[in-house]
């Protein structure tokens, strides 16, 4: 099996002859029929048959922010955006610092007046996390946001004025060498496609256009995305722009909503995609605060296997059989738990009947018993706690096996 940055992308582990001659069969009809009836449901087929066993659909190329690098086969980052004045250092320093405590890799600030993009130098210094201008209507402000040591710049050429206004900053970035993402949505499409009737092809065309142009004059620190709010359209833009370029992907979902309604189309649309091994650098776009953005792009990343991040939470969907309040205390393991990096599988139950089985894949864990909770480690029962002594006596016996895996 091929992996590229902890995914898998391939099955060559089951490359013999006759198994081979199928798959590449299957892979030709259904992607003829993919491509013919550019159906989702049969490009969902071509989806899981081709791309998942096409390595070569993925971004190859590695294009630098900051000290992080995404694409080929770098880990996905993730990334979010603040949402305070960027122009009060203060609040947006410090939001910034709540993101990186929360594993936020990379971080975009908006840039929509002159005082916001002068506040670019001084917010820089003070974080340690690449930092990402957004800049639309502006060409000048992504200039001088460069000038001020931006890490990456986001524009949208459809809005960010003239071509030679759009080259003029990819001409400012190449003097520094850093890179441009090129994000196109629905609200600014190339003026050659904004007749065209179907949104993906639009974004795709749109985006392809600008990359042509970028090309032309020898700039290729690119990222390419190619957002919609519509779920389906975003996956259908991302796959096709997949196959017509090797730059690294930065996907999301645009406008997805609040936190519920948000994180559920961001991890379908996210999901689908990822697991096709299309995507290099997420941002979960919620009306939330930022924090939860990260939190849910880890756990999308952690679903799918392609990255760890500190402790994990297993935790039963309770039922008539639980003996302890197991919402609250998964909330409150879950919350203590953030000020933890290392990688521990902490396992929840609310009553001894399936306990032990989940406890034996985690590494601690705690099962609700007859007025008392059943601590476990590696899949073994260690002792029973009174109910108001169990989270504590759960931290205490994470924090051994901590200091016990840390010392091996
Ligand atoms: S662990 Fe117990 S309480 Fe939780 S869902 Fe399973 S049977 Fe119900």
């Amino acid at each position: 099996m091929a992996f590229r940055g902890g995914r898998s992308v391939g099955h060559a582990g089951y490359w013999y002859p006759g198994f081979l001659v199928s798959w590449f069969l299957g892979v030709l009809v259904s992607w003829y029929l993919g491509v013919l009836a550019g159906s989702p449901k049969i490009e969902l087929l071509f989806g899981l048959s081709f791309f998942c066993d096409n390595p070569s659909m993925a971004s190859t190329r590695i294009v630098r922010i900051g000290d992080v690098e995404i694409g080929g086969d770098r880990p996905v980052a993730v990334q979010s955006m603040t949402n305070t004045r960027t122009k009060d250092v203060e609040a947006t320093v410090s939001q910034i610092n709540l993101l990186e405590e929360a594993g936020c890799e990379i971080v975009r600030v908006g840039l929509p007046d002159r005082e916001s993009v002068a506040a670019v130098e001084e917010i820089k210094g003070r974080i340690s996390i690449p930092l990402v201008a957004d800049v639309h209507f502006h060409a000048d402000f992504a200039i001088e946001a460069l000038k001020r040591g931006a890490d990456k710049v986001r524009i949208n050429p459809g809005n960010i004025g003239s071509e030679p206004e759009f080259i003029s900053v990819l001409e400012a970035a190449g003097e520094r060498g850093v890179a441009v993402r090129i994000g196109v949505n629905s609200g600014s499409l190339h003026r050659k496609f904004a007749d065209e009737p179907d949104q993906a092809t639009a974004l795709v065309k749109s985006c392809i256009e600008y990359v042509k142009a970028a090309e032309k004059i020898g700039f290729t620190d690119l990222v390419l995305s190619v957002k919609s709010s519509t779920v389906m359209t975003a996956v259908k833009a991302y796959r096709r722009l997949a196959k017509e370029a090797d730059y690294p992907l930065h996907l999301g979902i645009t406008e997805a909503g609040t936190l519920l309604a948000g994180a559920v189309k961001s991890s379908v649309g996210l999901g689908v995609l990822l697991a096709e091994g299309i995507g290099d650098t997420i941002r979960v776009s919620l009306t939330a605060d930022p924090v939860r953005e990260v939190q849910v792009a880890q756990e999308i990343l952690r679903s799918l296997g392609l990255r760890s991040f500190g402790p994990e939470v297993i935790a039963c969907p309770t039922c008539a059989r639980q003996e302890i309040d197991i919402i609250a205390l998964a909330e409150e393991v879950e919350k203590r738990l953030r000020a933890y990096r290392d990688p521990i599988k902490v396992v929840v139950m609310g009553c001894p009947v399936n306990g032990p089985g989940e406890a034996s894949e985690a590494d601690v864990g705690i099962a609700g018993g007859r007025g008392a909770g059943i601590i476990y480690r590696e899949g073994k029962a260690v002792r029973r706690v009174s109910t108001d002594r169990m989270i504590d006596e759960l931290f205490k016996e994470i924090d051994d096996f901590i200091t016990a895996k840390r010392s091996q």
